[in-house]
């Protein structure tokens, strides 16, 4: 080594390279509602991990299935026939409002989003994607692209054929109308911006323009899907049908899958897509898990109720300016910034979630969340919000 002495017993370690913003937690258990930190102390989940965790953390029939599977057969690649995928695609086609659409398995949002964009490319043989001001579709290099953070795209990310508008203005119809617009990406709620709907009347227009124009519609409910909302698409609210629906976060409440759903005239050809985690046993079981315990235990029913309790509760207090979303997928915007609201929440014993708008404070708790629970937190928010003002 250059003539240098060598320490053979020293021990080196890598510096973790970390790009998380973090809230100082260290949780080593989790059951239903709640995490336990490496303190012993118990905290309400009112963030499930970025929206993940819908139906509560290690339900017991979501262990057991992936327990099961997991003696059975963990991993073979999509060269063989995995039946669970049919079973998973059958239940999404009967709780999703989409019966007819094709199921395609991948692993995360923003590979859901990529494959969507690239199926709506081959299937209109153009290259130009409108999508959101506030948007944000995940980190792969389409998904980033139709994304709106400059600080989280890089020069390589920046060379895709991407027009933005602002959410709701009637422009982006006229530039739809011109027929070279390959899709229009939009999310069923926008989540990151600080939960933003774009409301019925501007959904219903984009969709008459995108079926006039021969342009796919692709809704992004990544987050707001899974039965967020209190719906099983937060976009099933406006009464319209996407060409193509993304999922992911509450798909496998925390065993990564995510998954498109494709309309029927979409040919998807052999070689077109794949993926070799994608539709894995493991990432089936638990989605199918999944679906079963939304129904057995009526969520999307219990999403609905207790969501609405929250905003009626929430709208209460003089301190928030405005309580934004439907079911489980809340913003509540404060007059200042939510940071120290947030870490007031945590001596409580209560996580919540930040937002691109640094004023709102962004709740996504599992489906599970009880009435109870829903006082706790709005009670504590309304006495650190009476005494900091
Ligand atoms: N789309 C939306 C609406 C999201 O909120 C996210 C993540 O937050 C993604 C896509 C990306 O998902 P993932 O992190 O699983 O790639």
């Amino acid at each position: 080594m250059n003539g240098q002495v060598s320490n053979l017993n020293r021990i080196t370690f890598n510096m973790l390279f970390n790009v998380y913003s973090q809230n100082g937690l260290t949780p080593v258990k989790a059951s239903g509602n709640y995490i336990y930190n490496n303190d012993g102390r118990k905290y309400l989940d009112c963030y499930g991990g970025h929206g993940v965790i819908s139906i509560g953390h290690n339900h017991p029939k979501w262990t057991e299935a992936i327990a099961q599977q997991f003696q059975g057969i963990s991993f073979y690649s999509n060269a063989v026939t995995i039946p669970q995928q049919e079973i998973l695609s059958q239940k999404l086609a009967t709780i999703s409002g989409y019966p007819d659409h094709a199921l395609f398995l991948i692993n995360s949002g923003a590979e859901a989003n990529e494959n969507a964009l690239k199926v709506a490319s081959f299937h209109t043989k153009r290259e130009k994607v409108i999508s959101f001001y506030g948007s944000f579709h995940g980190r792969t290099s389409g998904a980033m692209a139709v994304s709106d953070s400059q600080s989280m795209k890089s020069p390589f990310n920046s060379d895709h054929h991407v027009q933005f508008f602002n959410l709701g203005d009637l422009k982006v119809l006229n530039e739809i109308q011109n027929n070279d617009t390959a899709a229009v990406i939009i999310e069923g709620i926008q989540g990151i911006a600080g939960v933003v709907d774009p409301g019925k009347e501007f959904f219903i227009k984009l969709r008459d323009a995108c079926s006039e124009s021969g342009t796919v519609l692709i809704l992004d409910e990544v987050q707001s899907g899974f039965g967020r909302t209190g719906e099983f698409f937060a976009h099933l609210n406006s009464g319209i049908k996407a060409d193509i629906i993304t999922m992911a976060k509450g798909m496998g409440n925390g065993f990564p899958v995510g998954g498109l759903l494709i309309h029927p005239e979409i040919e998807a050809k052999q070689g077109m897509l794949g993926s070799t985690f994608g539709g894995s046993y493991m990432a089936t079981a638990a989605a199918i898990a999944v679906i079963d315990v939304l129904e057995d235990q009526n969520l999307l029913t219990n999403a609905h109720a207790v969501g609405k309790k929250l905003v009626h509760d929430l709208s209460e207090i003089k301190e928030i300016k405005e309580v934004r979303g439907r079911g489980l997928m809340l913003g509540i915007e404060l007059y200042e910034n939510s940071l120290s609201s947030r870490k007031k929440l945590l001596e409580d014993g209560i996580v919540t979630g930040s937002s691109s708008n640094q004023n709102v404070l962004r709740i996504l708790p599992p489906l599970t969340f009880s009435y109870e629970e829903a006082s706790l937190f709005t009670k504590s928010l309304k006495s650190i919000l009476e005494i900091s003002s």
